[in-house]
């Protein structure tokens, strides 16, 4: 039997999810349709630092949105998004000391509690942290993590107590349109009939959108994450660090460990197929990791490798998102191309997705600055950094 919804949501990770929560809450009928499980994919496997600094005052925003959802989870969504708050802390030299400080101006102006810290200030925030090469270092206390797989299933168990209906293990195959105006999808099990679809497809962001006939610049690129056991001087939480110095962004995660990346433009060249990739760690990776670490906490020198694991980033070519209806007035939106940086606004985006899809005149976050043609029209989103991840 053929079934009719409101809006048809393709991909389930947090944007999937927390956009079918708030759709549901203005009253639409909402099937969310997932080829994987739910909390599988890379949301599922985000390292899901949730810090405030921006380089644009709309993410910045949605950032400090988030927070205070991540923070009083129970009580907005439901369940428990594992938000431990920690602290952030990011560290720059002499070249990307004007754009933290320009980031710090902007953060105030908006109501962000962060603070500029002379290096050796961080003795006390973060002790074992080496800070001789730092020329500023930004702090926002109330920052943190969150736990990606708990914070997802609790978006998507929030949504189907509205009535969304989700189908997990159900790959969406087709768009089907009529006279340009979307009327359904197609999937790996039925039909579904729709006057809209969401595009909350990630790394396959450009794969669905083809479906529609839609080319949009998103590419899945492989991004890996190590682990490290801290030795037991060193046991204990610490802050989130972002070290622009060395290229790494690191935090603890439980049992004493800590967990880390790179924050590398070149991320984006690791152009993968997302459904063929190698999914486990680079020995290479680890080693080279190991050694940026080592130079910002020199505890790490003792610590063990305790693996890693490779997942995906959806990067466009400004490593900002794509927000749209593309084509216009199609009833086919995009919401897609987080660029390795989309957890903590997960929540805020499924505001900014319902008020686009509602036609809500004065949205609270409007998606303007995300629309899919400001790279033919040269009009990108551009950040204080070279490392356009904290743009
Ligand atoms: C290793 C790593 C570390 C990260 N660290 C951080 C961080 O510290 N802080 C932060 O804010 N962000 C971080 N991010 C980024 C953040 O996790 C992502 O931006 C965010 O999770 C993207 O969510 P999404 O819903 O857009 O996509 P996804 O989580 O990729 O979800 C898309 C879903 O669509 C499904 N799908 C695809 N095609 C179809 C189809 N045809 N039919 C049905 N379903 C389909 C996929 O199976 C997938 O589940 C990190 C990401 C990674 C990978």
């Amino acid at each position: 039997m053929r079934q009719t919804y409101d809006a048809v949501i393709i991909g389930a990770g947090i944007m999937g999810c927390s956009s079918a929560l708030q759709l549901a809450r203005r009253g639409l009928k909402i099937a969310l349709v997932e080829k994987g499980a739910i909390g599988e994919g890379p949301t599922g496997r985000s390292s899901a630092i949730i810090r405030q600094h921006y380089s644009n005052e709309l993410t910045a925003r949605m950032a400090l949105y988030g927070l205070r959802v991540f923070e009083d989870f129970e009580e907005q969504v439901g369940g428990d998004c594992g938000f431990r708050r920690t602290g952030f802390v990011l560290v720059v030299d002499a070249k990307d000391r004007e754009g933290l400080q320009a980031n710090l101006a902007l953060q105030h102006r908006i109501g962000i509690q962060a603070e500029l810290v002379a290096p050796e200030a961080l003795r006390e925030i973060m002790p074992g942290l080496a800070f001789t090469d730092l020329v500023a270092a930004a702090y926002e206390p109330d920052s943190g993590y969150a736990d990606p797989h708990l914070t997802v299933t609790s978006y998507e168990r929030a949504a189907r107590r509205l009535g969304v209906t989700v189908f997990p293990g159900t790959e969406a195959k087709g768009v089907r349109f009529e006279g340009g105006r979307v009327i359904g999808v197609e999937t790996s099990r039925n039909e579904l009939d729709t006057p809209v679809v969401l595009n909350c497809a990630g790394a396959w962001g450009a794969q669905v959108a083809r479906m529609a006939g839609v080319e949009v610049p998103i590419n899945a690129c492989r991004v890996q994450v190590a682990f490290f056991k801290r030795p037991a001087d060193h046991e204990g939480s610490h802050p989130v660090v972002a070290d622009f110095v060395n290229a790494t962004y690191f935090r603890s995660e439980t049992g004493d460990l800590t967990l880390a990346g790179l924050v590398d433009p070149s991320e984006a060249d690791a152009v993968v197929d997302p459904d063929n990739y190698i999914e486990r760690v680079d020995f290479d990776f680890v080693s080279d990791l190991g050694e940026r670490l080592v130079r910002r906490y020199p505890g790490l020198e003792r610590s063990e490798s305790r693996g890693g694991f490779a997942s995906l980033y959806a990067i466009t070519p400004d490593w900002h998102p794509i927000v749209d209806e593309v084509p216009p007035d199609s009833g086919f939106y995009i919401c897609s191309g987080f660029s390795g940086h989309g957890f903590k606004l997960g929540p805020a985006v499924g505001v900014m997705a319902a008020d686009m899809i509602t036609g809500k005149s004065e949205p609270e976050f409007d998606p303007h600055i995300f629309r899919a043609s400001r790279y033919a029209e040269r009009d990108e989103i551009r950040g204080q950094y070279e490392y356009s991840i904290a743009g």
